[in-house]
């Protein structure tokens, strides 16, 4: 299969969580079917949704090139979170990290178990900021508005 640019969204708020990041993205970059191509900085974010009294996290987004499927590469964000020691937990808890594909070329899935691109990802800052960083000009593939434009606008609806 000829290698094809995603993006994935990673996040941490528990333990050492820049080491996490690091971990997380040396695991995917393993240069057989995932080579990463770029990095955004990272980002201290407010906790959204989920317990009250969570710590602050760290998110960041990676541009990758990939031989695997949306679902393969599912399967292999989700090893690795298990390989860093997340554990099930309630819905968005702490963890020590999360890896979600926000997207994977101009590919639109929907099923149950993996939607691309990433169903929250035009609603939220922390992944948008990363990602505008990264790949500000690129489309989302169902409303077809730029990264860049999708973080000016729910950054205008967060404080008006
Ligand atoms: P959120 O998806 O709102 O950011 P979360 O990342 O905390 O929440 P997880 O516990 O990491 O949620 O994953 C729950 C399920 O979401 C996974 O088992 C996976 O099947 C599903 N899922 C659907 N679409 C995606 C996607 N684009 N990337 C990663 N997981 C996804
Ligand atoms: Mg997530
Ligand atoms: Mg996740």
């Amino acid at each position: 299969m000829i290698p094809v640019t995603s993006y994935v969204g990673i996040g941490s708020n528990l333990g050492t969580k820049r080491t996490a990041i690091a971990s997380a993205l040396s695991y995917l970059d393993d240069r057989r079917s995932i080579w990463i191509e770029r990095v955004s900085s990272l980002y201290e974010t407010l906790p959204q949704g989920g317990p009250k009294g969570q710590p602050l996290y760290l998110n960041a987004a990676a541009k990758i090139s990939t031989t695997l499927t949306p679902f393969d590469l599912l399967a292999r964000c989700k090893e690795i979170e298990r390989k860093l020691g997340r554990r099930p937990a309630v819905r968005w808890g702490p963890r020590i990290i999360d890896l979600d594909i926000l997207l994977y070329d101009t590919l639109i899935v929907m099923s149950k178990r993996l939607t691309i691109p990433h169903v929250l990802l035009h609603t939220r800052t922390f992944v948008l900021q990363p990602l505008a960083e990264i790949a500000g000009r690129k489309k989302h593939p169902v409303c077809a508005q730029s990264m860049r434009s999708l973080l000016r606008s729910c950054n205008r609806l967060q404080y008006h």
